[in-house]
């Protein structure tokens, strides 16, 4: 099949990509999406965030993307979750979040705005006291229920402009014959002269392998290691209404380490994410079923130098002896039994007042998993934060482990997005530019600008042909 612009992945990245392209070109534009339509995305087990059941997995994959069918919340900053400005100026990077934005609220994003209220400054003071810094943030809260109406109605959108959706279809591999791409896909070839590559977390390791055949240049970017946290949520209850999802960063005092809390889901629920050899958790919130607790990562940024920069490996060897001793199930430790050196059993843990969300644990110990400079690192880091969210440390306070974000390897691009192979870009999460909803929209939309930009300079130039 022959088309104009071919786009892999219809995350954040594909589907704003997609939208930037048919409002401002006529091209014929084809994504091949190896998951689901929205509406017909569902997860096996609620107790999962991604699931090995569903092949492809129904949480990570599909029309919308892993973010967009999960919480669903969008940090309205250039510089979270990625940082625009390595792309575009302090202004566009602005003009792009602000943009985005509106997009998402055209398509049926609540009109609410979270984060816009003075208490923010009283929040900031509080931590900058207790050695914490606040990140202030405008947020607009889909939540999971809410999720796949709105991709359906992005969707039908694209639809309705011609855009063509090849779904339940992965791409196996990229190959670039003369002036044009071909994506190989099931028995079918799909032949572009423009590619935007962009397959998310899920795909990572595909594009990774993609990269070396096609002589990519690609550079290992840090991951976070760390554990999820679980209090009552009446202790996060004044600073939710400053923040849905606060966010504090905070260097610790032994190692001078970075750590930060992240995706905070407020009378939400602790999930497993479950890929082919590991076990892994994270946290889900929905607008229409709560519970009693809160939960969020807390996590330690960790960099490698020689001789390996192999992060992915590092964070991968920790998460194997997690699920080890976790007997294949994730670990869970009272921050009491944690703090007296000793593991937590189910006893210990019924006896404490914060009731788990997830039961399908092993009850054990932290320090029997995560390397001491990390581990050091959480428990100095959440004593920092109980000076702001009095509670956190306390003995009932759950952590489960592991939670580990990984990152893709970066693909190096100029800052169009355009690889070192003419004609292919990259976007989102999957080439390692971004790390959220937003961001990875706005490399998607930054891609196609380059696009348009380069069938510019290739129509000017006679010695080109247009697509
Ligand atoms: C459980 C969970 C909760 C999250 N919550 C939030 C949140 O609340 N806010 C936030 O900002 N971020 C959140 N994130 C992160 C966010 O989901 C990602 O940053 C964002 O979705 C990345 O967008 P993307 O387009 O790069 O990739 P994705 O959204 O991952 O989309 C990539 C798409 O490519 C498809 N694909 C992959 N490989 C192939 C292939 N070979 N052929 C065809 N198709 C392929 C996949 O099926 C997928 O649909 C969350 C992530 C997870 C896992």
């Amino acid at each position: 099949m022959r088309t104009d612009i071919a786009i892999i992945g219809s995350g954040p990245a594909g589907l704003f990509a997609a939208y930037e392209l048919v409002k401002n070109t006529n091209y014929k534009i084809t994504i091949i999406e190896c998951g689901k339509e929205p509406l017909k995305r569902k997860c096996l087990t609620e107790e999962t965030a991604v699931c090995q059941k569903c092949s492809p997995c129904n949480v990570l994959c599909g029309v919308g993307g892993a973010g967009i069918l999960s919480a669903g919340r969008l940090n309205l900053r250039p510089d979270i979750g990625g940082n625009l400005e390595e792309f575009v100026s302090k202004k566009e990077a602005n003009e792009l979040v602000t943009y985005i934005d509106s997009i998402f609220l055209g398509f049926g994003a609540p009109k609410h705005v979270y984060g816009e209220n003075e208490e923010n400054i009283e929040l900031k003071r509080k931590a900058a006291s207790a050695g914490v810094k606040f990140i202030p943030i405008k947020q607009r809260f889909i939540g999971t229920n809410k999720s796949p109406k709105l991709v359906d109605n992005f969707m039908k959108h694209l639809q309705r402009k011609g855009v063509n959706f090849l779904l339940g279809r992965k791409a196996e591999t990229i190959k670039k014959e003369g002036n044009l791409f071909k994506v190989k896909v099931s028995k079918e070839t799909i032949t572009s002269k423009y590619l935007i590559v962009c397959p998310g977390r899920y795909g990572a390791n595909w594009l990774a392998k993609q990269a070396k055949k096609l002589g990519l240049p690609v550079k290992y970017a840090p991951i976070d290691v760390g554990v999820r946290v679980e209090v009552p949520s009446i202790i996060l209850e004044e600073i939710i209404k400053v923040n849905i999802d606060p966010k504090f960063h905070i260097y610790t005092k032994t190692y001078d380490d970075f750590t930060r809390t992240f995706c905070v889901n407020h009378k939400g629920f602790v999930v497993k994410e479950v890929y082919e050899d590991l076990v892994l958790v994270n946290g889900h919130a929905y607008t229409d079923k709560t519970s009693n607790t809160t939960n969020f990562a807390f996590l330690v940024r960790i960099t490698l130098t020689e001789p390996t920069e192999n992060t992915t490996d590092y964070g991968r060897k920790i998460a194997k002896v997690a699920n080890i001793l976790g007997g294949g199930k994730p670990i869970l430790q009272k921050m009491g039994d944690l703090e007296r050196g000793r593991r937590s059993t189910w006893k210990r843990i019924k006896e404490a007042t914060t009731k788990p969300t997830l039961l399908d644990v092993t009850p054990g110990d932290l320090a029997m998993i995560l390397p001491h400079r990390i581990l050091t690192d959480i428990m100095e880091g959440l004593e920092k934060l109980s000076k702001v969210i009095p509670g956190v440390t306390e003995d009932s306070t759950l952590l489960y482990a592991p939670e580990i974000k990984f990152s893709a390897n970066r693909i190096i691009t100029d800052k169009n997005l355009e690889t070192p192979i003419e004609n292919l870009f990259v976007a989102g999460d999957g080439a390692g530019v971004s790390r959220g909803i937003v961001i990875a929209a706005a490399t998607g939309i930054i891609a196609a600008r380059g696009i348009i930009k380069k069938a510019e300079q290739q129509r000017n130039n006679p010695l080109n042909s247009s697509p």
